[in-house]
């Protein structure tokens, strides 16, 4: 059984435990938890002074409370880092347990501050507990009484019990003083970016950033300093100091001083005293009229690149919060990205301007369409060449603006591919009825939209006809000495006595020979340049396949003897009569026939022949030459196209133009059948004359 006294005892502390728990757990607020538990602690075991230290996580002083008789200090938690370190709230941390101290002047243990001199306060009596909760660490509390030997082991108990309460209601206070912390942080974030988020102008978003910091952090200035292109430097950029003093041109080397320090390492700085801070060298701030007492420096961040530094200076309630540079660091995150978003939209506007100006003052005109026609865009160029108005033009679609016989590439083709280019030629009408000839470049800018360029060709025109004309002309006029000398030649020849040497007769024939050769050519060529210009054949007589064929071969059969090759002619007697102007003809022949001459091995078979399919006279040459490829048999006809420029054979390419030309201006068609390694034929149509 116990005594009636001891049950008294232990009702009377369970009631007092009970109370205590119910006043502590009512607030949450951190500095009333602390008054809370420091006064009733106090005054259940009649001690005079007291502290209470809380700790974060990391072991760090981040609350303190002092208690000096009637006297609270609060936030003392630096005042009270000695005795954490090297005093008896110390012990008790390391050794996590209670300890009571009768005499302090006994106990090494008891920190003796310079005025807590023995003379003048002399020997006390403490108490000192950890607050422990779930086995982490919350804080210590020390209690003092002024005369020795006051505290019992009774009283080391009861603060015990009372601090095991008070460590659940300090954690709480701590862990809702963090929360709070972190929504003013987050509040102060959200409520920056969406500021200063808001403009794309450079300088406006500069002048945001520093006022929004101004405002979150109470300070007196703000500095911004962007590192320069080089990567060397820190210039000053921005502040919020009044306009008395001039900043610019001011800078520091990256990785020297506070904030070359920060833009170096990436990592913010704060400095609460200055005047104790040995590396405290500054360029930006040196300048300001107030004296600096605090300073936080945090780095300007854009996609992961330290693109500068943000400085506020003196805050306006004397100190920093705790959370100050926390918040100048997410500032310095946000600001970073929006100055370099600002920094892009302006190259992209200056860009697009740039693009704007030499779209307008290009010396073509150009037009933008939708892929319909319809014009969207014109430049000065454009109005000028039309003589129509921007507003005019735009009501306008291309087809109407420009008369095209040839189907208009993007329109009539449907759609051009991106970036490929495609041109016509075509007629533009003027506003005076004239016909200007153009040629239209089009392609497509865009998955939406055409572009036009209109080059005005008649200069081009006329020069093209000029020269057309003057080769014409050379090639006429290089006709009568050509017969001159062919006619010159035939006499000489039949002056020659039969019996002579013939070595002259032979040097004769190859005069001869070549002279024709260049005869036909000039006529070939006179002949292209007339039916190009759309000259009709005239002079169309009745004429024999046969006979065709037979002078035609004995015009080649000088080379393809040299070449040891047979020319076989194959045509029924039968066959009837075609309508040709048999010059023309001929050349057309003998140009198939030294074709296949050329192509054929020596020793090599060529045939000609004829033979008449719905009511038109074919033509054909077969060789035995190399062939050509398939995809080369239209493009062969083209002027100046040549399958092996390098190879052995010479040529112009011109001779299958002229072929075509001449029979197309018969009204007939020319083609090619060949498999490579077996030989060409090339056949062509002519019409049949009618009895
Ligand atoms: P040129 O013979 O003066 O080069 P052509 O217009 O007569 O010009 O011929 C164009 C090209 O066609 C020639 O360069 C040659 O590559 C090819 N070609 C023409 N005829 C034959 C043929 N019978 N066999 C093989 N290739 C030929």
């Amino acid at each position: 059984m116990q005594p009636d006294g001891e049950v008294t005892t232990t009702r009377a502390s369970l009631e007092l435990l009970y109370d205590i728990s119910r006043e502590l757990t009512a607030a949450l607020d951190l500095s009333t938890v602390l008054r809370r538990v420091i006064t009733l602690s106090m005054s259940n075991v009649g001690a005079v002074n007291g502290s209470i230290i809380v700790l974060d996580n990391s072991g760090d002083p981040i609350e303190g409370i002092i208690n000096i008789g009637d006297r609270v200090i609060e936030n003392a938690a630096k005042q009270l880092s000695e005795t954490l370190n090297d005093g008896l709230a110390g012990w008790v941390i390391r050794n996590q347990s209670g300890v009571l101290i009768a005499d302090t002047s006994q106990d090494e243990r008891w920190l003796r501050r310079p005025d807590d001199h023995e003379k003048q306060t002399g020997p006390k009596s403490a108490v000192s507990v950890p607050l422990i909760v779930h086995q982490q660490l919350v804080g210590v509390m020390t209690l003092v009484h002024p005369s020795p030997n006051f505290f019992l082991p009774g009283h080391l108990e009861l603060i015990q019990a009372i601090a095991d309460q008070a460590g659940v209601a300090v954690l709480n206070a701590r862990l809702f003083a963090d929360s709070q912390r972190r929504a003013r942080v987050m509040t102060a974030l959200a409520e920056s970016a969406s500021v200063i988020t808001a403009s794309l102008d450079p300088d406006e978003v500069l002048q945001r950033i520093l006022s929004q910091i101004s405002e979150a952090l109470r300070v007196e200035t703000v500095f911004l300093a962007l590192v320069d292109p080089q990567g060397e430097n820190l210039k000053f950029a921005a502040t919020s100091a009044g306009k008395d003093t001039d900043f610019t041109g001011l800078q520091t080397k990256i990785g020297e001083g506070f904030a070359g320090q920060v833009a170096q390492t990436g990592v913010g700085q704060i400095i609460t005293d200055t005047a104790i801070h040995e590396d405290y060298s500054l360029e930006f701030e040196r300048n300001i009229e107030n004296k600096i007492r605090a300073i936080i420096c945090a780095p300007l961040k854009s996609e992961g690149e330290i693109i500068g530094v943000l400085e506020a200076l003196n805050p306006s309630e004397g100190k920093f919060d705790p959370d100050a540079l926390e918040v100048l660091t997410g500032i310095g995150s946000l600001a970073g990205t929006a100055i370099n978003h600002a920094r892009l939209y302006e190259q992209v506007q200056t860009t697009e301007q740039r693009y704007h100006d030499l779209f307008q003052d290009s010396i073509d005109p150009i037009l933008i369409s939708d892929f319909e026609g319809n014009i969207l865009e014109a430049n000065r160029q454009a109005e000028i060449f039309t003589g129509l108005e921007n507003q005019a033009l735009l009501e306008k679609t291309i087809r109407q603006l420009l008369l095209s016989e040839e189907a208009i590439p993007g329109l009539d083709t449907g759609g051009l591919n991106l970036g490929d280019i495609h041109s016509i030629e075509a007629e533009f009408t003027s506003r005076d009825g004239s016909s200007i000839p153009i040629r239209l470049y089009v392609r497509s800018v865009d998955v939406k939209n055409y572009q036009w360029i209109i080059r005005d060709i008649s200069e081009r025109r006329r020069l093209d006809r000029l020269r057309e004309d003057l080769i014409s002309m050379i090639y006429h006029d290089l006709r009568s000495p050509l017969a001159n000398i062919v006619s010159s030649l035939d006499v000489f020849d039949t002056m020659l006595p039969d019996d002579g040497d013939p070595a002259y007769r032979s040097l004769l024939n190859i005069a001869l020979r070549s002279t024709e050769r260049i005869q036909r050519l000039t006529n070939s060529l006179l002949d292209m340049s007339r039916l190009e210009s759309g000259q009709p054949v005239v002079n169309l007589f009745p004429t024999s396949p046969i006979l065709l064929a037979a002078d035609s071969v004995e015009a080649v059969s000088p080379i393809a003897t040299s070449k040891n090759q047979i020319i076989n002619i194959k045509i029924s007697a039968d066959i009837p009569q075609v309508k040709i102007d048999v010059d023309m003809i001929r050349r057309v022949l003998i140009n198939l026939l030294e074709n296949a001459v050329k192509y054929s091995p020596p020793d090599g078979e060529i045939t000609l022949g004829a033979d008449i399919k719905a009511e038109q006279a074919i033509i054909w040459v077969q060789d035995s030459g190399p062939g050509i490829p398939a995809e080369e048999n239209e493009h062969i006809f083209d002027k100046f196209t040549r399958l092996n420029p390098t190879g052995s054979q010479k040529g112009f390419g011109l001779g299958l133009a002229y072929c075509r030309l001449a029979i197309e201006g018969h009204s007939g068609r020319i083609w090619v059948d060949s498999e490579p390694g077996k030989g060409s034929r090339f056949s062509f149509t002519l019409p049949v004359e009618k009895d």
